[in-house]
């Protein structure tokens, strides 16, 4: 950014910087969450729930992107090396060992969850003090509710079969 534009940062912009950096070792984590997870998963209704799960990772890389393209930006640095996404991520990886469709989706309701909690606390450490930044975290959580709903829905889905099944 200009002279100017970096005047609109009404923030300590290395703190920015990090947290910034946080979002995005989560959203390379989710990616690869969901990535595997479409691969795995079996059961009931396997297919709606890997198209969720393919869909979302493409989401989720989409929003790498931007969180990296608004790093470089603020002169900062994306994160260089994948070891760091693990250390530095908010949200827990939550590995699928166990590939039923219900136990991958509640993993990624609890990931959504999470992610749902760093964009709303990037909005407030934002808000009125760097737009760009704000308006990117907002729209990066208006993905992360549907994402929950969408996964939410899923569930609903398969505790209608079982009911209709016993
Ligand atoms: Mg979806
Ligand atoms: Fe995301
Ligand atoms: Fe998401």
């Amino acid at each position: 950014m200009g002279t100017k534009g970096k005047g609109l940062v009404g923030l300590n912009v290395e703190e920015l910087v990090a947290q910034l950096n946080k979002a995005l070792a989560d959203e390379w984590l989710a990616y690869y969450q969901y990535w595997i997870g479409a691969r795995l998963v079996t059961g009931p209704m396997r297919q709606a729930a890997a198209s969720e799960l393919v869909e979302h990772a493409a989401d989720e890389l989409e929003h790498a992107n931007r969180l990296a393209a608004r790093i470089i930006e603020l002169d900062g640095t994306p994160i260089l090396d994948p070891h760091e996404w693990g250390k530095l991520a908010n949200c827990s990886y939550l590995k699928p060992t166990d590939p039923y469709v219900k136990a991958i989706i509640q993993q990624g309701v609890v990931g959504e969850r999470c992610a749902i909690d760093v964009y709303s606390r990037l909005l407030a450490l934002t808000k009125d003090k760097d737009l760009m930044t704000f308006e990117l975290a907002l729209s990066i959580l208006k993905d992360e509710v549907r994402h929950e709903e969408d996964f939410e829905a899923v569930l609903q889905d398969l505790e209608q079969m079982e009911k209709r099944r016993s």
